[in-house]
């Protein structure tokens, strides 16, 4: 018996996967979805039913943001009842934002979302971007034994790898391998075979009585703060009591730590006082934030700073986006912030 071809829909929002050299400048801007198609003409060859949406002006990710983030979960949401996944082509500069920001919106999430781009145009001979589209549909389209997605999370597929989308970071700006997730394992690696392993059906896999839903109000006045050597205190207190900031991710070093001073300790209370909520973050890569491991880290514990474990920057900052967009109490945003929800970060 043959099985019915499996109905991805491809939103295509921009990035390099489909861009062209402009023969006057030398720069790269995008082209149109029907031209980036006949650069790929083996797709036609895929077990699937491929229909595309193309976002009305193409852009570059580095003007990607809520505004856009909202336009992907509105097409999924319109469409989702009638496709089996969905392949978001994107820019990869910041696919980590958007793969993290649209892990959190899409709530109930029961299909495969696969972000996916390329380091070179996919008109260019060398171009990484038709294996990456087609692994990202071969991925949206599998099936487990009973018939059902193996993706059932927002994912990211670049270079071979499947990657749990909210723990990814974007690495390299040369290598083809663009993206590293240090702190959870590939979902699935695309060789021969595509090979799934046994972290694809984590928390994603248990099914919510709930149905599909996308949560449209992010709020983005939030800040990513790193910490440096020699940063005035002072101008942390500035932004902090600036009256728009709704919340504030802090990088700091290793495990968590930051400066011990009375200077900065009094600059980040003000924080506590407004109720802006403040996730660490460590600018390290791989490991976790162990807030009152060092001495130099026990001064944000007990200001209430939340922490974020090893969580990415990309996903804290957008989780805070999204959990400020609800009607929560600071109290129930802090507590959210600390603990999973999209497996973005480690659980207890
Ligand atoms: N600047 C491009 C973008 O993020 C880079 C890329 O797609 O790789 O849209």
């Amino acid at each position: 018996m043959r099985t019915k071809k499996r109905k991805i829909l491809i939103i295509y929002t921009g990035g390099t996967i489909g861009m062209v050299r402009d023969a006057a400048t030398g720069a790269l801007y995008p082209f149109k979805f029907d031209q980036l198609m006949e650069a790929v003409p083996g797709l036609r060859l895929l077990e699937v039913e491929i229909d595309a949406y193309c976002f009305p002006e193409l852009i570059d990710s580095s003007d990607m943001g809520p505004e856009g983030w909202v336009h992907i979960g509105q097409v999924i949401e319109d469409n989702y009842a009638a496709y089996d996944g969905f392949v978001v082509l994107h820019g990869t500069d910041t696919m980590a934002y958007t793969a993290s920001a649209l892990s959190f919106m899409l709530e109930n999430l029961g299909k495969p979302v696969i972000l996916t781009g390329s380091q070179l145009p996919v008109g260019v001979l060398r171009s990484d971007g038709k294996s990456n589209l087609v692994n990202a549909l071969e991925m949206a389209a599998a099936t487990d034994a009973d018939g059902e997605p193996m993706v059932r999370e927002v994912c990211v597929c670049f270079g071979d790898s499947l990657f749990r989308g909210n723990r990814i970071t974007k690495y390299s700006a040369e290598c083809f391998d663009a993206f590293r997730s240090a702190n959870f394992p590939v979902l699935a690696k695309a060789g021969v075979h595509v090979k799934w392993f046994e972290d694809i059906k984590d928390y994603s896999h248990t099914p919510s009585a709930q149905p599909f839903r996308v949560r449209k109000k992010l709020d983005s006045r939030v800040l990513i703060l790193k910490i440096h050597p020699g940063m005035a205190p002072d101008m942390m207190r500035f932004l902090l009591e600036n009256s728009e900031l709704r919340g504030m991710v802090l990088e700091t070093y290793g495990s968590g730590n930051a400066p011990t001073s009375k200077a900065f300790v009094e600059a980040l209370s003000v924080a506590v006082r407004k109720h802006i909520p403040v996730i660490n973050v460590s600018q390290c890569a791989e490991g976790s934030v162990e807030m009152g491991k060092y001495a130099a880290s026990t001064q944000l514990r007990d200001l209430g700073v939340v922490c974020g474990k090893d969580i990415t920057a990309e996903a804290a900052v957008t989780k805070m986006m999204y959990l400020l967009g609800q009607e929560l109490s600071y109290e129930e945003v802090c507590r959210l912030l600390g603990e999973p929800l999209r497996g973005e970060m480690a659980g207890r």
